[in-house]
């Protein structure tokens, strides 16, 4: 069994200390089922169509130059989202990735480089799932719609009057009243 193998085997565990993490180098990587998402359920389709998706995700915790500790978090997985223009379901393909500093306050936040988001962790532990959530969350638009002429079309909503009109004349009773009328 390879290395990467026994990562994906492992259980996430419920909460961890970061900076002890970033300590030690540890890294996690593994599947996350959305269902387990309470705050991304709220944007999703809907809990039960999305149960059996999953997100990718790699943290990987270490200490920079400076003795921050970083959670590095990569997440790939596919969305399922409302369009707001057709109300149709919109695929959104999620693949990001950043660089989060363990902070206990604004202040630090305040200080850190532009390249790093801040983690405050005011207690010692987090949760490591919502990291991922986190990740996912960033990643959903405000007003999540198709591109652009991509909108599924409308259901049933044309008039019944233009599907009479749109009816050749011979399916059409009234057209035929009118050809006899006109012959006498
Ligand atoms: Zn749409």
């Amino acid at each position: 069994m390879g290395y990467s193998e026994t990562l994906m085997r492992q259980p996430l565990p419920q909460s961890l200390d970061p900076r002890r993490q970033a300590e030690l180098g540890r890294e996690l990587a593994g599947v996350l089922s959305l269902a387990r998402m309470p705050r991304l359920a709220a944007v999703v389709v809907d809990a039960a169509n999305t149960g059996d998706d999953y997100a990718a995700f790699e943290l990987s915790f270490r200490r920079d130059a400076s003795g921050r500790a970083l959670v590095q978090g990569r997440v790939t997985g596919t969305l399922q989202l409302r369009c707001q223009r057709c109300n149709g379901v919109l695929e959104l393909p999620v693949s990001s990735s950043s660089t989060l500093a363990v902070v206990r306050g604004l202040d630090e936040a305040a200080e850190l480089p532009d390249a790093y988001e801040p983690l405050l962790s005011v207690e010692a532990e987090i949760d490591p799932a919502a990291l991922v959530e986190d990740e996912l969350l960033l990643a959903v638009p405000a007003v999540p719609r198709h591109p652009a002429g991509a909108c599924e079309p409308p259901v049933q909503t044309a008039p019944a009057a233009d599907r009479v009109d749109a009816r050749p004349p011979h399916d059409n009773p009234f057209a035929v009243l009118e050809v006899l009328k006109r012959h006498h």
